[in-house]
Parts: structure tokens; sequence; C-alpha cells
């Protein structure tokens, strides 16, 4: 597989990114529908078109995932390839640099595989322009030539399905967009699916773990399966080393301490957040470039990573006129509304 993940959040153990410790994540992915937990509206959805497609020996329609990182794009493009019986070829965005490294990719498919295409929204420009006749005609225009002796021939390709995965929609081109027949956006898991996932992954690395071990990981994992199978392997660490190997609510509870994940599965920088807009803008409104500059992060870190999550528990809210904190997030940071404060940049600890 040659996905490319550049961004380095590799201390932050609630990050949603893939990192070098979840190198194992390929054991613990599940292989087919019934082992893919929640997401109901969208398997529900998949397996009818899948149906359908099969009974006319047909491939499956281009397919676009797109949803916060980690919580299962990559997994349900290889569960459909699965079910329709056809091989997989997994790539992303930035890893096809040029038109010519696409055109290889797409004459080198066999009849009705899938063609997966992680962070799409980061193709190239003129590497986009080469899917939409693929994705339409199942063709590659080919320019042979230069100047005025150039001319364009039409190679017929193998018919394929694209599946193309996103954390950001709304920033794909609308011509590519639109070529997909199936778009299915993928919601974060409650802490019972989670749970789910974290007894199943338990089961896979042979741990033994109590249902209130597994719930305590499942809740403090942001509604992100990979967070979730993450802080397994750090909670199994300290149950061996510093209890008896069973993961209980009090060994979990206790490496996610040390780990600094807080309750609720907020972590030092998500506090540092939250705490920047109470402080320095007064609760907000707080545009969000300015508040990536004020707490050193990148704009689309915010939007991708954080916020998804924070919006969801209610501590976040997004106004026309930017992000403002909500009562729920005061009284978790133990903060009163308006009372004044030291600002950010003056605090020690960060914390
Ligand atoms: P994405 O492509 O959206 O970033 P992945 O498909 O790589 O996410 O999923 C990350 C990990 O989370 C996988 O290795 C898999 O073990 C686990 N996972 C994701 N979704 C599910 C699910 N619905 N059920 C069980 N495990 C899941």
């Amino acid at each position: 597989m040659s996905i490319a993940f550049d961004d380095d959040f590799s201390e932050r153990i609630v990050t949603t990114s893939q990192t070098s410790v979840d190198d194992g994540e390929v054991t613990l992915r599940p292989k087919t529908m019934s082992e893919y937990v929640g997401q109901e509206k969208a398997k529900e959805n998949l397996s009818v078109f899948i149906e359908a497609a099969k009974r006319r020996g047909e491939p499956l329609d281009h397919v676009l995932l797109y949803g916060p990182p980690g919580l299962g794009k990559t997994t349900l493009a290889g569960i459909i390839a699965n079910e329709m019986g056809v091989n997989i070829r997994v790539t992303s965005g930035p890893a096809i640099e040029k038109a010519g490294d696409l055109a290889a990719l797409l004459t080198n498919l066999t009849e009705n595989d899938i063609l997966f295409i992680d962070e799409i929204h980061r193709l190239d420009r003129s590497v986009e322009e080469i899917l939409y006749p693929a994705m339409e005609d199942y063709a590659l225009d080919i320019i042979i030539g230069k100047g005025p002796s150039a001319r364009s021939i039409r190679l017929d390709l193998p018919k394929f399905t694209l599946i193309g995965a996103t954390t950001r929609a709304g920033q794909m081109t609308s011509p590519l967009r639109d070529r997909f027949g199936v778009m299915l956006r993928l919601e974060l898991y409650s802490p019972e699916e989670l749970q789910k996932i974290v007894t199943r992954s338990a089961e896979i690395l042979q741990v033994k773990a109590e249902p209130a071990g597994t719930y305590e990981i499942a809740r403090r994992s942001r509604g992100t399966p990979r967070i979730a199978n993450r802080m397994l392997r750090r909670v199994r660490d300290f149950a061996e080393v510093r209890f008896d190997g069973v993961i209980t609510k009090e060994s979990a509870d206790t490496a996610l301490r040390a780990l600094e994940v807080d309750e609720l599965g907020l972590d030092a920088i998500d506090r540092r957040m939250l705490r920047s807009i109470m402080t320095t803008f007064q609760g907000g409104p707080v545009g969000l470039d300015t508040l990536a500059a004020t707490i050193g992060e990148e704009a689309v870190t915010l939007e991708d990573v954080y916020e998804p999550y924070l919006m969801q528990i209610g501590f976040l809210n997004r106004t026309p006129r930017g992000r403002c904190v909500t009562a729920l997030a005061y009284e978790h940071l133990d903060i009163q509304p308006n009372a004044p404060q030291v600002p950010e940049q003056f605090r020690l600890d960060g914390i």
C-alpha cells in the first residue's frame, strides 16, 4: 500500500492521523461488512448498490467516502472490494504526482477492479483531468507529439470503480465531485460502537479486557476507531507492567491519565485551544485562521482533526462570524465565563 501521511502528529495519542504506532492496524482491519461496526446508513446503502451491481455483472458506481480521518474509509473500501470479489489498488492524491502516474495505474487495472484514492482532494489539477474521461467513459485521452502536429488518441480502459476518500469534500472541484454516483458521509462513532470495536481488537490482540475497561477506552477516544485501537495498545502496556495484564476501568483510567487524555478524551492541545478562545477571545467568535495562528497550529488541522469532536460533544460552535466555545466547555475546564483570565501566552503550564 502506498499511502502517504505527511502530517506529523506522532506525539499525540489522540491524533486521528495514522502514525508509526498504528503499524498493526492492518491486523485489526475488519474484512467483511458484518465485522464493520456502526455507520449503519452507509452500510445499508452500500449493500444495496453492491448487490445490484453484482446482479447486473457490472462494476459498482464510483464511490466517494468523506468524513474525518480514522473513521474507516480505507477499511470500507477494502470491504467493498471483498464483497464485490474484485482486486483493489490503493494510492493517495499526493502520491500521484504526474498525469502519467495515474495513466499507468489506470491501464494496469483489470475489468471491475477498484482503484482507491485516499485524500483525493489533494490530486493535482492536471492529474484530475485524466480522471474525468476515465470515470465517465472508461477512456484515457492521450496527447501525442507537441505543437501543431500534436494529436489526441483515446485508449479504452477496463471498466473499473473509483473509490475516493477525503476529509474535505468541500475542497474538491465540482467536476470531480459530480462524477461520483455514490457519496457517503462517515460519522463519528458512539461510545457503544467504539466499545464493540475495542472488544474485537482486544480479542485479536489476545488481551484480557473487562467491559468496564473497554468502555473507558471507547468513551475517551473521540468517536474515532483509529484512536480507540491506539489507546487499547497503550492501555495494554500499562495493564501488563503496572497491573495484572487485564484491561479494567482502573488500568485504562491510569494509562489514559498518564497520557494526559482527560475524561472526555481531550488532550493538552484541545484544552489549549478551548482556553485560548475563552481567554484571548472572550469565548469567541474568533476566525479559524486567527485561532490557528494564536495556538500555533495549521487551520486545516484544527478544522479536520480537533473541531469535529469538540463540536460533537457540544464544546464548540461554528458560526458565520467564527468559532465560539459553549457553556459546557467552560464548565469542563472549570473557567468562569467573563472572568478576567491570564492570557494564554502568559501561562507557563500549557495545560
Ligand atoms: P480512514 O481511512 O478513514 O482514515 P481507516 O479505514 O484507516 O480510516 O481506519 C482506521 C482503523 O480503525 C482501521 O485499522 C480499523 O482497524 C479501525 N476501524 C475503522 N472503522 C472501523 C469499523 N467500522 N469497525 C471496526 N474497526 C474499524
